[in-house]
């Protein structure tokens, strides 16, 4: 044949470099050496291994770290029997990867062309990542063509990336915005997905509590204050919602089922793979698609949520400095801040008290204010009120003011005393007549803009509905430390505490 000739070792070596493949792992022989050799020649690293099973295995982690398979080499019979194992655990681990192996020769008619390199790349790539084998007849490897007879497909794109139902993410913000416990359970799938910039967001944003697979650890570092692997077997007995990212309820997560999960645990379920949603425990909600993407639509819906308690303490205790004095009163305000915020000294902390009394806060936080001035300058008051407690002594803000005492007010806003209506509701009620007859004695007017009673004073107040708007506003709050200001939290009207475990012991809270 003329100086054009190709052999197809060449083409092989050819075709996956034609797809990006880096990568080759194997043990060499009859009759895939000169495969080797080729794929060298054409810039593929090539790792002779002493078993094909541990090559397997170094390729199948390739395509795990990299996204695009890695290639694992081996020879007829024996060699391919002992990539088994190697392409077992990539099914099973769902990451992608191509096993090539000989075979005896056979008639040039029946082997087909090289579109079997393509196919494998895509089908190893898209959907629930895995493995796949292409079988190399031993003939083929040493047979001549000429090079302008082969054409090679063009590398194939990266898989395409695939959108949740919206209503299935709206309904699995709603469970979320409604759990009182909820528990992020982050799999190898988030990790796969390069998922770690948003579901870092996710987790700050709304405070969630996670937990890490023993190989999605890192995806949120481990040492972030939300991580909860110390306390696994609590965590997940005790969560109410568990949101599923990218993880299988297998053994390593005991199947989802009691005793180590609560009986009326409500799991969100995330994943690429339509058949793995309702696996072992049927979903609340169930979002089919790319980690990363759906993780990036739950914090567009996010943003439009109210808040609950959690989120809005979450980033509190976040961006308070740890050494102020706490002062705080109201119903679920107060009880859900005392587990929530962490005190680091003593007498830090005034609240409701013995005496439960509602009105002591404004008071309690200008005479913080005034003894931190004399005694511990620069240390911080801020004064965390329900709704309905602040408006027991609201107007000592002027006091505040005239004094120009830089406490920081956080008013927690639920529209009313225990829970509330939202605008909508309170509007429904109107229509019935007389709201001294119709509207719930535990409403507070909706949306009240308490924060104008402090820029009356010439404090600063802040109207926040959002996580973000509410970091906002800590944020200004603290590093200004000379003005008085008030952030204004409206948070879900509904949200409310866990229900007490022991109401025999306080009676009154049933
Ligand atoms: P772990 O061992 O960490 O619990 P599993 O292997 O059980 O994780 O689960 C990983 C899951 O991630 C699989 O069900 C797989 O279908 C899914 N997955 C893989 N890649 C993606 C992706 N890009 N988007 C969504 N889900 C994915
Ligand atoms: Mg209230």
């Amino acid at each position: 044949m003329e100086g054009e000739a190709v052999s197809g070792a060449q083409i092989i070596a050819q075709a996956l470099r034609a797809q990006n493949i880096e990568y080759m792992f194997g043990i060499v022989g009859i009759p895939v050496t000169e495969i080797a050799i080729a794929a060298q020649a054409v810039g593929i690293k090539y790792v002779g291994m002493r078993n094909e099973q541990a090559a397997c295995y170094a390729a199948s982690a390739v395509g795990y770290l990299t996204g695009r398979p890695g290639v694992c080499l081996a020879v007829s019979g024996p060699g391919f029997l002992h990539t088994l194992g190697g392409m077992a655990n990539a099914t099973i681990n769902c990451w992608p990867l191509i096993v090539i192996g000989g075979s005896s020769d056979r008639n040039q008619e029946t082997m087909g062309a090289f579109q079997e390199f393509p196919q494998a790349v895509r089908t190893s790539m898209y959907g629930r990542p895995g493995s796949c084998y292409i079988d190399i007849p031993g003939d083929f490897v040493n047979l001549q063509v000429n090079k302008s007879s082969v054409k090679y497909m063009e590398c194939c794109l990266p898989p395409p990336v695939s959108m949740a139902e919206h209503s299935a993410v709206s309904k699995a913000a709603s469970i979320i915005a409604l759990s009182k416990q909820p528990l992020l359970i982050i799999g190898k799938g988030a990790a796969y997905s390069h998922a770690e910039n948003n579901i870092r967001k996710l987790v700050d944003l709304c405070g969630l509590p996670f937990l890490p697979t023993p190989m999605a650890k890192g995806v949120v570092p481990d040492n972030h204050p939300n991580c909860v692997a110390a306390a696994r077997s609590t965590a997940l007995q005790l969560a109410d919602v568990i949101i599923l990212l990218g993880a299988r309820l297998n053994w390593i997560l005991h199947f989802g089922l009691p005793p180590r999960y609560r009986q009326d645990v409500k799991v969100i379920q995330i994943d690429i793979c339509a058949e793995e949603l309702g696996n072992n425990v049927r979903p609340a909600a169930a979002l089919l698609g790319d980690i990363n993407t759906v993780t990036e639509q739950g914090l567009a819906l996010q943003k439009s949520l109210p808040m609950n308690y959690y989120t809005v303490f979450h980033h509190i205790r976040e961006l308070i400095p740890k050494d102020c004095i706490l002062v705080s009163e109201g119903a679920n305000t107060m009880d859900i801040g005392r587990t929530m915020l962490p005190n680091f000294c003593p007498r830090q902390r005034l609240d409701a008290g013995t005496f439960g009394t509602m009105g002591v806060g404004l008071g309690f936080a200008i005479a913080a204010a005034m003894v931190a001035r004399d005694h511990t300058p620069g240390r911080r008051v801020v004064c965390i009120e329900g709704d309905s407690a602040f408006g027991f002594s609201g107007m000592e803000v002027e006091t505040i003011c005239r004094y120009n005492l830089p406490i920081l007010i956080i008013v927690v806003n639920n529209n009313g005393i225990y829970t509330g209506l939202d605008a909508n509701s309170w509007e429904e009620m109107l229509k019935f007549g007389d709201p001294a007859t119709c509207v719930p004695p535990v409403s507070l007017l909706p949306n009240a803009h308490y924060e104008k009673i402090m820029s009356a004073f010439g404090g600063k107040g802040y109207f926040v509905k959002t996580p973000e708007e509410l970091q906002n506003a800590l944020k200004a709050s603290v590093t200004d430390k000379q003005t008085p200001s008030l952030i204004n939290v409206m948070i879900d009207p509904q949200s409310e505490r866990k229900k007490q475990e022991f109401p025999w012991l306080t009676r009154s809270n049933l």
